[in-house]
């Protein structure tokens, strides 16, 4: 019994020994928790520290902002308002035709004299076109501020009183709630308000009015006229000048475009502007003829012969579009193939002269040769004895002399032959008359010749 209690005794003492190691292990590993938090605690208290110190400089940085903001604002208005001073002496003239003037500034003068405003070269700062599309406008930059009102108020001026001194298709005169044409009085040169009036500022009676004019007008019109135009206008009538009636006239049609141009406003027609399109485009030959022309004699009325020949003188497109190089010169023979490094030489293949379309077609002693016989054949094949130029020989005959038909089959011959010469001359082929007269024949067949 008492060994018993003694060995329970000492596990007792045993386990408490255990049990107070691991207490001592417990409280070393609450101390390094504690220590962690405390570690924590002063991190985290840092870190808030550092965001109150980050708000604080946001809250400044979006103060400046909103500073900066408005001092843009500011300076914005403040350049509106300078550059509103620096147009302030500026004017910008519309609708005057570029064509019209050499120098802005003369506009300027003649615009100003016109509007009876004194303006010398020396009240121009600068003058110049705009760059907009269509007519450009001109900017002029008077010194003086005072110079530019004056323009301003005498262009105000004018627009006024020139207008609406009229009496016909005005706004403010209406006769049946309707602006109004007369015809008769406008035949007549009655046009403004100033027409119808005394010198004295009153509108004549009936009488005066068919005395003077001599018009067919009944009384009854007369006075719905006089009675619709508006006092404010009659009293503007007084300080006016009168109208320049040629503006108006009939006589005024005409437009000069230039030296030889002339056009007469209320006779032209859609087709007339088209020509003028035309004649703008063409203003000089075409480079082609006139290279041609260097050694051939061939005159302006011969190369309209020849283009409008292009139309009839055969069927296939091929062959056409063939000629129609060949008069512009843009075939290419080994002169060009060379130049543009196609080939290595630019000698003939048949001569070894140098090769050029004048070579081809008409130079080298082998097509000469050549055309001869062609032409020899087509005579003896059709009993005629023709021996063509050599404009012919390259463009056809062109003269009425022979019979229609044969000229228009010669010229197709011809033309075929032209460009067999260049086919084969292009592929490195003879040129030989039974190959051409073979290929001629069937030719022939699909031409219906
Ligand atoms: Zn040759």
């Amino acid at each position: 019994m008492l060994v018993d209690i003694q060995i329970n005794t000492a596990t007792i003492l045993r386990e408490n020994k255990t049990i107070r190691s691991e207490m001592t292990d417990l409280k070393r590993t609450i101390q390094h928790q504690t220590d962690d938090i405390t570690a924590l605690k002063s991190s985290l208290e840092h870190i808030t520290k550092q965001y109150n110190e980050v708000e604080r400089e946001l809250v400044a940085a979006r103060k400046k902002i909103q500073e900066q903001e408005e001092e843009i604002g500011e300076l914005y208005d403040l350049q509106d308002k300078l550059e509103q001073y620096t147009r302030k002496n500026s004017i910008e003239i519309h609708g005057v035709p570029e064509c019209a003037y050499t120098e802005t500034e003369d506009v300027v003068l003649k615009l100003a004299e016109a509007l009876d405003v004194s303006v010398e070269p020396k009240d121009i700062e600068i003058c110049h076109k705009l760059n907009r599309k269509g007519n450009k406008p001109i900017i002029v930059k008077f010194i003086s501020h005072k110079v530019k009102t004056n323009l301003y108020r005498a262009r105000a001026k004018l627009k006024n009183n020139a207008q609406n001194i009229i009496l016909f298709n005005n706004k403010e005169i209406l006769v049946d709630s309707k602006t109004f044409f007369i015809r008769e009085w406008f035949k007549k040169g009655i046009l403004s308000i100033q027409d119808l009036l005394h010198n004295t500022g009153q509108p004549m009676t009936y009488q005066e009015f068919t005395n003077k004019y001599s018009c067919k007008t009944n009384f009854l019109q007369y006075y719905q006229v006089i009675s619709a135009i508006p006092k404010h206008l009659l009293a503007k009538v007084k300080s006016t000048k009168p109208i320049n009636k040629e503006l108006y006239s009939d006589n005024n049609l005409s437009l000069q475009l230039n030296k030889s141009i002339t056009l007469y406003l209320n006779k032209i027609k859609t087709s007339d502007f088209y020509t003028l399109l035309c004649t703008k485009i063409h203003t000089t030959g075409h480079s082609g003829p006139q290279r041609w022309s260097k050694d051939l004699s061939l005159d302006e009325d011969k190369w309209e012969k020849i283009f409008t020949s292009l139309k009839t003188v055969c069927r296939e497109t091929k062959l056409k579009e063939f000629q129609y190089k060949l008069i512009h010169r843009i075939v290419v023979t080994k002169k060009e193939l060379y130049r543009y490094g196609i080939k290595e030489d630019d000698e003939c293949i048949y001569c070894g002269e140098k090769d050029s379309i004048n070579h081809t077609f008409r130079d080298c002693h082998f097509v000469k040769i050549f055309i001869q016989r062609v032409i020899n054949w087509f005579n003896i094949e059709n009993k005629i004895n023709l021996n063509p130029s050599s404009e012919e020989r390259l463009f056809g005959i062109l003269s009425d002399l022979h019979e229609k038909v044969l000229v228009r089959k010669f010229n197709y011959t011809m033309l075929f032959m032209r460009y067999y010469i260049y086919a084969n001359k292009l592929h490195n082929k003879p040129i030989l008359l039974q190959d051409f007269v073979g290929k001629m024949i069937i030719k022939y067949r699909i031409e219906k010749l």
